[in-house]
Formats: C-alpha cells, sequence, structure tokens
C-alpha cells in the first residue's frame, strides 16, 4: 500500500554528538569534502547508498551513535568540523570587510534578495530541474563563499521534478518523487514558535496562505513559500505541488506566490531576525517579475503622509531591481494572456486591484505589455522594473538586445541597456575531489598548481576519473535495463562494456530541439565507424530528460536508445536515464571531450561545459553561448557552424560533417598519440591550459563578483541615492517624466549647421593618416543643432553629436559620441542652439548627425527611458517610446 503521508521519527542524538545536527542542516557540507567524509565515517554503506546526512542520521542504529558518543577521535573530529564551519560563517571573506574602500558600503549594510523559480543545490533538495536552477544553486554557494549579504528566495514544491527511467521501447517514463519536507535540511520560518503564515489576496474572496522553510545554504538563507498548508483549499494547496508540471494558470500562480509572497516572506525573515532590509532584488529571469509590482504596492501603501505616489515608488524600484534574461528562444519567454493576469490582480472589476491593493490594474497590465493586446509578458516586466539588466553570456547579451530592441524604440541594438554577465559554475561543487586533493581548494592558487603538476600526474588523474565513470557507466546501465524490464541473466554484457582508456566523449542536456541530440547520428554508418575503430576506439555517453508534455523530445530520446541497444555498439555508446546532479558530476569528470552542438545562437549560456572544463575536460562544442567568447585554440574545438544557412536540414548536414570531420581528423589522432610511456603529451597540454586558464573564467565566483560589481554594488548605491531627502530625487524623476510624457513630442531638432576647418567638407580625405607622421592634416567640424526643447530647459536633456564612417545606404557604424554643449543663442524660431566640434578618428566616407535624450541624474544609461530624437526628416526620428508610457 502507498503511504498517504509520510514523516521521519528522528532518534534524539546523543549529546556528545549534538553538532552533528549542526553540521547536517547546513548544505555547505555539500562542497566540503572534510564533513562528507565525517559523515561517511559514520556509517560507509549508507553514507554510498544516500548521500545525505539527514538520511543517514535517520537510519543509522541507535547503537552506533551510542559507540561514537564514546569515541574520542571521532568527537575531536566532529568538533574540528563544527570549527571549521563556525569560522566559516563568520570569517571575513571577500565582501567581508566593508571598512577597505570596495566602495560597497550600501550593498554591504543591506544586501540583496535574490529571488528563482528553482535553486538547484543537492539532490538531496530537489527542487530543481536543470541549468537555470542549478545555476542558481551555484549563485547562492558562491555569494557564501565570498560573503555576500544575500537572501534567496524560491517556491518549496511538494514533488521533485521527475525521475526519468525508460521503458522496454526506450520511451521516457515519469515518476515524481515526493518531497517530505521534515526529511530535508530544512526548517520553519518561525516567530516565537508560530510558524509564519504568508497571505495573498485570490479571486472570490479567498486567501492563499504560504509557510515558508529556511533551507541554511553556507551563510547563505534561502526561503522556500510552500502553500500546502491546511488553511488553503486543494486548488491552493497544490500550487507548490510540482516544479513546471502545471498549465498555465497553475504556473501563474506559481508566480504570483514567488514574486509577491516572496517578498512578504523577506520581510518577515528580516522582522524575526534582525537582519537588515535588503535593497537590491535581483529576478533570476522572469517567473519572478512580480516582485517589482509588489515593492510598489508596499511603497505606495505606507501609512499616511510616508505612501509614495505610483510613479516615485517606481523609481525607487527600478533604480534597485535587477533583472537576468536567460533564453534566446522567443517561445522560451514567459507569457500569460492578458486576462488572466487581470483575473489575479483584480476580483471585484473595479479597476483596483485586489492583489496588490492600491495600484490600478491597467497600470500594472502596461507593465507587461508587448504589443500584442492579449498578451503579458513577464520579461518586458522584468525589463521596465529592473534598471539594470544582463543577458547570461557575451553572445547571449548582444542577442537579448536585438531581441528586446522593442522596448528601446529609435536606438541601435547596440544601445539597448542590457549587458552581459557571464555564467560560471562552482568550482567547490564540480571539481572532482580527486583533483581538490591535489591542486588544493583554494581556486585562486589552483592554476599555479596544475601548471606545476607533471604531465604523467595529469593524465594519471584524468584516466582515474574517467575509469571511474566507466564504473558508474556499467552500474548504470545495469540497473536500467533492470528497470527496463530485463533479467539479470540478459543484462550480463553491461558488466563489461566501455573500456577505461578509450576516448571518452559526454553528452548531456535536456532534449530541448535546439539542444540537436541527434545531430551525433545524422549520418548512423559514419558515428558507427566512429565509434567502433579497432585501433582507436571512441565511446561516448549520453544522457538528458525530455520536458514530460514534449514527445518530439521524447522521441529524440528513443531514437538514441534505438541506435545504442545495437549489440555491436552497446560497448560504446550508452544512454543513462535520470540526468541529475549526481550522475552529472561523474561525468563531467570523466568525460575526455565534452560535445556540445545547439544552434547558434540558441544557447544563451550553457554550463555543463564550464563543469567539464573545471575537470579537464575538453569542449568540442558550437561557437555558441559562453564557448562563443572563452574558445581559445588551446582549451578545446571549435565546430564550424552554418548559422545564416536557411533550410535547417541542409545546416545540420552541414554541422554534422563537420563535427564529424573534427573527430576524426583531430580529435581522435591527438588522444591517441602517445609517448613513450603512454601519455598523450599534446593531449595533455590542452588539459592544463584548460585547468589553468580557463578554469578561473568559468567558476562561479567569478561569476558573483561580476554580479557585485555591475550590478548589486551600483543598484545599492542608487537606492541609497534615489531615496535621500526623502525621496526627493525619486519624486523628481518622476515629475521629470511626467514633463517629458507633456513635452517629448515637441521636442526637434530642426536642423544642424557645420563649419569645418582644413576643407573638412571637400573631398579631402579626414584625419592625418595619409601622410603617416604626425603631421597635422587633422581635420575638425563645428557642427551647430537647431533644438526645440518645448517645456524643457537646456539642462534637462542631452543633445550629442555623431560622427562616423558612412555605409553606402548612409548608415553611420561605429560612431564618435560627443556632447553638446548648449549656448545661450536662439535661432528666430526661438530654437536652442547646441554645439560641439567633433575630429573624424579615421580617414574614409564620413557622416554626422545629432540627437536629442532625457537627461537626469537617476538615470543609468542614455537609452534607458527609451525616448530619443533625430533630426527631422531622418527614419530614426521615432515617436514617443515606452518612457512615455505608463
Ligand atoms: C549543469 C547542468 C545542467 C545545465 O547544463 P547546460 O549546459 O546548460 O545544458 C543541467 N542539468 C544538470 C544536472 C547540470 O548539472
Amino acid at each position: 500500500m502507498k503511504a498517504f503521508r509520510r514523516f521521519t521519527v528522528r532518534v534524539p542524538l546523543p549529546t556528545e554528538l549534538a553538532d552533528l545536527t549542526t553540521v547536517a542542516h547546513n548544505l555547505r557540507w555539500v562542497w566540503h569534502a572534510p564533513t562528507q567524509d565525517l559523515f561517511a565515517a559514520i556509517d560507509p554503506e549508507l553514507w554510498d547508498a544516500t548521500g545525505d546526512p539527514l538520511r543517514l542520521l535517520a537510519d543509522v542504529e541507535p547503537e552506533r551513535f551510542t559507540e561514537l558518543a564514546g569515541d574520542p577521535t571521532f568527537r575531536d573530529r566532529l568538533a574540528g568540523i563544527r570549527d571549521d564551519l563556525d569560522r566559516y560563517l563568520t570569517e571575513p571573506r571577500w565582501f567581508g570587510d566593508t571598512s577597505s574602500d570596495t566602495g560597497a558600503a550600501e550593498l554591504a549594510a543591506h544586501g540583496i534578495a535574490y529571488f528563482s523559480m528553482e535553486f538547484g543545490i543537492s539532490e538531496v533538495l530537489p527542487i530543481y530541474s536543470g541549468g537555470l536552477g542549478i545555476l542558481a544553486g551555484d549563485h547562492l554557494k558562491a555569494a557564501s563563499d565570498l560573503g555576500l549579504p544575500l537572501i534567496g528566495v524560491g517556491l518549496f514544491y511538494g514533488s521533485g521534478y521527475f525521475h526519468q527511467s525508460l521503458s522496454h521501447d526506450g520511451w521516457q517514463v515519469e515518476r515524481y518523487p515526493v518531497n517530505d519536507p521534515t526529511s530535508l535540511p530544512l526548517a520553519p520560518l518561525s516567530d516565537g514558535g508560530d510558524p509564519v503564515m504568508i497571505t495573498i489576496a485570490m479571486p472570490g474572496g479567498r486567501v492563499l496562505s504560504a509557510r515558508v522553510w529556511v533551507a541554511t545554504v553556507g551563510r547563505i538563507p534561502l526561503l522556500l513559500l510552500d502553500s500546502d498548508v491546511p488553511a488553503n483549499d486543494e486548488e491552493l494547496r497544490s500550487i507548490t505541488d510540482r516544479l513546471y508540471g502545471g498549465d498555465q494558470d497553475h504556473r501563474i500562480k506559481q508566480e504570483i506566490l514567488l514574486g509577491v509572497g516572496g517578498v512578504r516572506a523577506v520581510r518577515e525573515y528580516v522582522r524575526i531576525t534582525g537582519r537588515p532590509e535588503p535593497t537590491v532584488f535581483h529576478m533570476n529571469e522572469g517567473h519572478a517579475g512580480f516582485l517589482g509590482v509588489e515593492r510598489i504596492r508596499e511603497m505606495t501603501s505606507r501609512p499616511g503622509t510616508d505612501a509614495l505616489d505610483f510613479d516615485t515608488a517606481e523609481a525607487v524600484v527600478r533604480a534597485s531591481n535587477v533583472f537576468t534574461t536567460h533564453t534566446p528562444v522567443p517561445a522560451g519567454i514567459d507569457r500569460f494572456p492578458r486576462d488572466m493576469v487581470r483575473y489575479y490582480l483584480d476580483a471585484d472589476g473595479d479597476g483596483n486591484s485586489r492583489l496588490l491593493p492600491g495600484l490600478s490594474v491597467a497600470t500594472v497590465l502596461d507593465l507587461g505589455d508587448e504589443g500584442d493586446p492579449g498578451v503579458f509578458n513577464m520579461a518586458h516586466m522584468g525589463f521596465r522594473l529592473g534598471q539594470r539588466s544582463n543577458g547570461v553570456s557575451e553572445l547571449h547579451g548582444a542577442v537579448s538586445r536585438e531581441m528586446f530592441a522593442d522596448l528601446w524604440p529609435g536606438f541601435d541594438a547596440d544601445e539597448v541597456p542590457i549587458g552581459a554577465v557571464t555564467n560560471g559554475v562552482h568550482g567547490p561543487t564540480w571539481v572532482a575531489r580527486t583533483w581538490l586533493d591535489l591542486a588544493g581548494t583554494d581556486e585562486d592558487s589552483q592554476p599555479d598548481a596544475f601548471s606545476a603538476m607533471p604531465a604523467t600526474e595529469i593524465w594519471r588523474v584524468r584516466s582515474t576519473l574517467r575509469a571511474g565513470l566507466v564504473d558508474e557507466v556499467r552500474r548504470r546501465a545495469h540497473d536500467s535495463g533492470r528497470d527496463r524490464g530485463f533479467t539479470d541473466a540478459e543484462l550480463g554484457w553491461t558488466a563489461d562494456i566501455f573500456d577505461p582508456d578509450a576516448l571518452t566523449i559526454g553528452f548531456a542536456r535536456r532534449a530541448a530541439t535546439y539542444k540537436r541530440l541527434t545531430l551525433m547520428l545524422r549520418d548512423p554508418d559514419r558515428m558507427r565507424r566512429i565509434l567502433t575503430d579497432p585501433e582507436r576506439p571512441v565511446q561516448l555517453v549520453i544522457a538528458g530528460k525530455a520536458h514530460p508534455a514534449d514527445d518530439g523530445g521524447k522521441s529524440l530520446i528513443q531514437q538514441v536508445v534505438r541506435f545504442t541497444e545495437d549489440p555491436e555498439l552497446r560497448d560504446r555508446i550508452v544512454f543513462l536515464p535520470d540526468y541529475d546532479i549526481s550522475m552529472a558530476r561523474d561525468i563531467y569528470a570523466g568525460c575526455d571531450v565534452w560535445l556540445n552542438n545547439p544552434v547558434r545562437p540558441m544557447e544563451a549560456c550553457g554550463t555543463s561545459g564550464m563543469k567539464s572544463a573545471l575537470n579537464g575536460g575538453l569542449n568540442l562544442s558550437i561557437l555558441d553561448g559562453w564557448w562563443d567568447e572563452m574558445a581559445d585554440g588551446e582549451n578545446g574545438w571549435a565546430i564550424p557552424s552554418a548559422e545564416g544557412i536557411p533550410d535547417d536540414h541542409r545546416r545540420d548536414d552541414l554541422e554534422a560533417e563537420a563535427l564529424y570531420s573534427l573527430l576524426e581528423e583531430t580529435v581522435i589522432p591527438l588522444f591517441y598519440a602517445r609517448s613513450g610511456d603512454g601519455v598523450p603529451e599534446r593531449w595533455v597540454e590542452m588539459v592544463r591550459h584548460t585547468l589553468t586558464r580557463l578554469g578561473p573564467r568559468v567558476q562561479a565566483s567569478r561569476m558573483v563578483r561580476d554580479y557585485t560589481t555591475a550590478l548589486y554594488v551600483p543598484a545599492a548605491d542608487q537606492f541609497a541615492s534615489i531615496c535621500a531627502d526623502d525621496f526627493a530625487p525619486a519624486r523628481d524623476l518622476a515629475d521629470y517624466r511626467h514633463v517629458l510624457e507633456r513635452s517629448w513630442p515637441a521636442v526637434q531638432i530642426a536642423g544642424i549647421d557645420e563649419a569645418g576647418s582644413n576643407n573638412a567638407l571637400g573631398s579631402h580625405p579626414p584625419a592625418g593618416e595619409s601622410s603617416g607622421s604626425d603631421s597635422p592634416q587633422r581635420v575638425s567640424l563645428t557642427l551647430t543643432a537647431h533644438v526645440a526643447l518645448g517645456e524643457l530647459t537646456p539642462d534637462r536633456v542631452c543633445v550629442q553629436a555623431l560622427l562616423g564612417r558612412v555605409t553606402a545606404d548612409g548608415e553611420i557604424t561605429d560612431p564618435v559620441v560627443a556632447e553638446m554643449t548648449p549656448t545661450d543663442e536662439t535661432d528666430p524660431s526661438g530654437r536652442t542652439l547646441f554645439r560641439s566640434t567633433v575630429v573624424p578618428a579615421r580617414s574614409g566616407r564620413h557622416g554626422y548627425t545629432a540627437r536629442v535624450l532625457p537627461r537626469h541624474s537617476q538615470l543609468s544609461d542614455d537609452a534607458e527611458l527609451g525616448l530619443v530624437r533625430y533630426p527631422v526628416g531622418t527614419a530614426e526620428d521615432a515617436g514617443p517610446g515606452r518612457g512615455s508610457g505608463s
């Protein structure tokens, strides 16, 4: 029979061992090998089987604890681990020393709330599905290591993302594990013994209640909202039943709980613990977008005269919200029917929101406008309510600037204010123990250790890790066969599949179409020849889940599984079901080559190749995501992309051909080119180069430092400055936006006068490069723009001259931008004259223009409000942008 509910009975530990509970509840053990060793010492077999301290503590026989309580060596060891944890939690770290001139005093005093729909910290806390969640988990871990004052906010799911197995005929089967919070490393957030309840108004006068679980990730608290409480009816209870499992209605309720409920949970947590209120709010993807409107609601509903109006509150919230977009696939953007959002905002139909009392439904709906009147776009809301935003690799930043350019009309894509912070992965989690034992755990000194390591040693470690993976492959292939209904007798062959010395290639990722799981099978005979070469064998480990609703993805998996079943091939190629953190760690560590062949530029970043690189794996990848910026010719290979070829089939053919050729002509020969002692010298040098040079760049610590300096610190400072003097700057910005709304239509550049020196306007080539000496043929050009300003004063706009080479159709490329200074002259029509002198930097055909932009001290980017005026009659003289919208 199946249990109706589960719970865990814990025998109290002997007092001598009480610290075990503390150590088990802080998830820092996930990336701290000595703590893992301590648990292993309690019961090695149980530890091997579970890898879960709390299950271990629940399952070990009491006699064993009595024995350990009387064992002074164990007690000393436990005390040492406990001391180490205390030190880790309190000692100053990278961010810790605020007295130094980090310029981060505001951030240090308040901190960050980081919201994400999923967090992948460890397989023992299954509240993630894949890349996005694991990235968020790595973000928390690195923030902890760096001493960043950050609070994580997410949802607790009643069942984890599904476990994958295969049916007899290779079709994906899903099984949802039950998450019992009492057996997980979670503590209820409570106030004087009473569990805290977050409440949110729902349509029909109902109230959604949620409790809050706190997971402790090193120094970082992670608040997880859970709607499975008796106060809710069945429908509301089921909001957090599973991750990405339901329909859109289910999803929007989850996102309301995350965004609105998450802010309320942060407030409760802060009130109870006395921690400072975070001022920076980071939306990790659009799912968390409702946090912005909840923050606005808070400020508009402050008591009495402290209440801010909507526009002032919006200015404050924008200043301190950070938004990260994660997908260049338009279908991956989170969108809801506008009517659905309206339904949840407003139960009464009177235009005022019940969900967010005090806010107008229409105003909130406008924040998610994407031009289609039926659609509410969470990413657009994220950009509108986040003054700072980014994509997750340089290439993805550029793609996002194109993709979202409509939000900043009148600006070229490269001026769109979306930056890039390239993802990273948490080394202490993902680097194999063998490497850490040799190179140490200090990230800063690891590159030196790898530099100094003899080639034979590097090769020995690589071979050990490969052999470990081969053992795993055999074990998992056998278990998978059992799941599929084969008998042990039929599965005898799994005992000696794979070769610990053969070139091992890994490919593990979601079966999303753009990732092209089956590209390698484009020419099955050629793949077969590569795998079965008797002299230079290659073996391939494949893993990945398809979304439960994605039959296309499942049939790709089936295609791969069928290929692997060929008796001639099953020694060399395997599909391992249930790709998860624990399997991932083995594959990343053991593979020599990490293969990735997405359709460029659909991979926002990709992180699995980074984890492989941290273990000395060489990437073999399309130049997409992170690899586009970090491939250097020595750390792996770039598969040439046939981007631009419109026929997808032909493109796949070309890229598959390129992949096969690279393998046959370059990768395989290099791996098997051995010196006298059997070491592939060139290969090992590439491994060394990867470990020393690429390693530091793919660390999550680098990523979190980048977020801190580029986004968190400026956002915290801006929050402080916009709130100063009782919000005077915020009010001023709100007023300014009203003035812009009224006056922008009247703002105009009626014309530009030019006056040159050295015949700049003649046919002489400008700039002094003709003679090659420093003899000045330097040309300067004085431009005077006639600018109608409407109600605006000259100090409230920025007028720029732009000068650069022009293309045949008159486009200026890479312009030099010079600010034009207002004069006190006007032209006969009363327009203000702005002037500047510009000097072309190069020779060639040039062109110039001028433009007017808003100017306010609380704007962080010229393009921010999406308002710009070019001279009358030019194509870019766009109408009012979104800045005049709300
Ligand atoms: C790193 C990781 C991912 C994400 O990898 P991508 O390169 O983004 O596909 C997914 N699942 C697991 C288990 C991971 O460890």
